[in-house]
């Protein structure tokens, strides 16, 4: 960052009054520029046993396939954050039942969480954002294919939560990849 948010002059990265960490301060208007992890939504949604998943139509990991997910939106809750997205990314109307996993990407700032759920009806549509929608049975998960790693860990926490029948709630962490065997990525962002 070089320039202020709100008033434009240029900013210094500093340690401020009472504070522990540096940050972007403002030279003319001591705005002081807070930047915290961003979070991230989505769901894992079936219908009839078959889990609803989309594969991206944007970058990062385009071609790969994810749960319907993506940023929090300033104003609304988690819940209604994970129904969005599904209508969004899936054309699909949801009843979510409960949270189910949260993991920690400290290396991007950011956390995902998901929630569980139904589809209200059978009815889903690729968004702009989705090549194509599919409900999969679990043996046509593609898991060469995943775009995310958390939406890997966030599957196989709900196939064994399910087999098992009781589901719990799953708080992991990620960390940076030294070596990955497919091409899967932490970053719902494209690189900058
Ligand atoms: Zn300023």
């Amino acid at each position: 960052m070089r320039f202020c948010n709100r008033c434009g002059a240029d900013v210094s990265h500093v340690v401020p009054a009472g504070d522990s960490l540096p940050r972007h301060v403002c030279n003319s208007c001591g705005y002081i520029h807070y930047e915290n992890p961003r979070l991230v939504v989505g769901c894992v949604a079936e219908w009839e046993g078959r889990i609803l998943l989309c594969r991206r139509a944007i970058e990062p990991q385009l071609g790969f396939w994810t749960l319907p997910a993506g940023f929090m939106e300033n104003g609304e809750t988690t819940a209604q954050a994970a129904s969005r997205e599904t209508m969004e990314e899936a054309g699909a109307s949801i009843i979510l039942d409960a949270p189910f996993a949260m993991v920690s990407i400290a290396h991007i700032n950011q956390v995902h969480l998901f929630y569980r759920g139904r589809l209200a009806t059978p009815a889903y549509a690729a968004g702009v954002e989705s090549l194509e929608v599919l409900l999969l049975n679990e043996e046509d998960i593609p898991w060469q294919n995943l775009a995310f790693r958390s939406v890997t860990l966030c599957l196989e926490h709900y196939l064994a939560d399910r087999a098992s029948g009781t589901y719990g709630f799953h708080e992991a962490e990620l960390t940076p990849l030294v070596f990955s065997p497919v091409n899967r990525s932490d970053d719902t962002e494209p690189a900058r």
